[in-house]
């Protein structure tokens, strides 16, 4: 099979993603969509994407596929509406159960970290099928990953996408990717569904190492949609579990929300040198 490069995107509609998993699960790969954030400052906005949220797992259906998700809470009102949020997510999550779906809740900016894991916390007391991200570039990370491993919580451990100071994050990219493989062994004993989203070849060679000496068939490596396509089929060729994040939506609302927090200079030039849409 050829390796055709996959947009970025999975698209506007529900079609479209359908079409999209569809095509990544004739390559054994599984997807976990995310409704692209968009600004939203009122209860309105919460209940409309909370909504649109809901409809992508009978919408997959519908169509003969099934997909994990993942949210921000930002997309939730966590900001500035935080028992609606721990609600929707709580409604969210319960649905996707029904479904025999997992949630992924995203890590998003440094100051939201607290409020995440707590918001992660009251959920999962209600539903065994949610877990957290981790972003290693943050110095704090390592003791909320070992705090999170006592209870053996579901853990995607990722670099980190967002701008941050150098009091939060490590000062440089070498730093970030050495946590990350650091704390590849304890995520992979430690988790009772450990991940890593990445696209770097040498901490998946790391990961490939320890699951060797840990075995873990249920550790899921996980890949940006269009990002080294090959990579994701070579893991998934190896009989490893991969699955694509597949983000759904409206690319230029998601873009006023998400571009004034993202560390540009990094993620846009990655951008450069993919096509974002077919
Ligand atoms: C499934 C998944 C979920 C994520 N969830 C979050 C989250 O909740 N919070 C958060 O802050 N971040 C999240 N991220 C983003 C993550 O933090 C990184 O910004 C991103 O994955 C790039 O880091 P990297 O580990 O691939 O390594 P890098 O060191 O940045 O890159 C390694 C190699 O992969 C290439 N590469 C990296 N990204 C791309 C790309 N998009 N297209 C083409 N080549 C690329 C680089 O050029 C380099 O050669 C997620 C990523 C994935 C895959």
């Amino acid at each position: 099979m050829g390796h055709e490069r996959l947009p970025y995107y999975g698209g506007r509609t529900l079609d479209a993603v359908a079409g999209v998993v569809k095509r990544l699960r004739g390559r054994g790969l599984g997807a976990c969509v995310s409704l692209l954030p968009e600004l939203r400052f009122r209860a309105r906005g919460v209940e409309l994407e909370k909504k649109d949220i809901l409809a992508i797992l009978p919408g997959l259906a519908a169509r003969g596929e099934t997909a994990d998700l993942t949210v921000k809470l930002s997309q939730l009102g966590q900001r500035w509406a935080p028992r609606e949020c721990r609600a929707a997510l709580s409604e969210i999550a319960a649905a996707a159960a029904e479904r025999g779906a997992f949630l992924w809740i995203d890590m998003e900016r440094a100051r939201d970290v607290d409020r995440t894991l707590a918001d992660f916390h009251h959920v999962r007391r209600g539903a065994s099928n949610v877990g957290i991200c981790l972003q290693t570039y943050l110095r704090r990370t390592e003791s909320d990953l070992r705090r999170l491993l006592k209870e053996g919580h579901p853990v995607r451990l990722v670099k980190g996408y967002y701008r941050e100071s150098t009091i939060d994050r490590f000062p440089t990219w070498a730093e970030t990717t050495a946590c990350m493989k650091r704390l590849l062994g304890p995520l992979i004993v430690g988790s009772s569904r450990p991940a890593v989203g990445t696209h770097d070849e040498s901490v998946i060679a790391e990961a490939r190492r320890l699951l060797a000496l840990h075995p873990r068939p249920d550790f899921e490596f996980q890949f940006f949609l269009g990002a080294k396509p090959e990579l994701a089929e070579a893991v998934a060729a190896e009989g490893r579990r991969a699955r694509v994040y597949v983000p759904y939506g409206r690319l230029f609302r998601y873009f006023l929300h998400t571009f004034p927090q993202m560390d540009v200079s990094r993620n846009v030039q990655r951008l450069l040198r993919r096509p974002v849409v077919r």
